[in-house]
């Protein structure tokens, strides 16, 4: 049997445990979501002024809106 002293500490330790997975989940799909989002290539189409991005290490891509394949912009 359980005494109240021990429950409440393994609760509290169960429920610490709990946020702690949470959190760290949520970091992790955070993480992702933003390398994703940002390692991206730069494009600026010569032909008809649009800026797009594409994959990561593209080095040539093709515009989507006009199809003019364009080198990515080096800064
Ligand atoms: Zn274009």
């Amino acid at each position: 049997m359980i005494d109240l002293r021990t429950g409440v500490v393994l609760f509290c330790a169960l429920t610490g445990l709990f946020f702690l997975f949470i959190w760290l989940w949520y970091d992790r799909r955070d993480h992702a979501t933003f390398d994703a989002e940002c390692r991206r290539t730069t494009f600026h189409c010569i032909r008809c002024d649009h800026l797009y991005s594409d994959r990561q290490g593209a080095q040539v891509s093709v515009c989507p809106r006009c199809g003019h394949e364009t080198a990515r912009l080096k800064f």
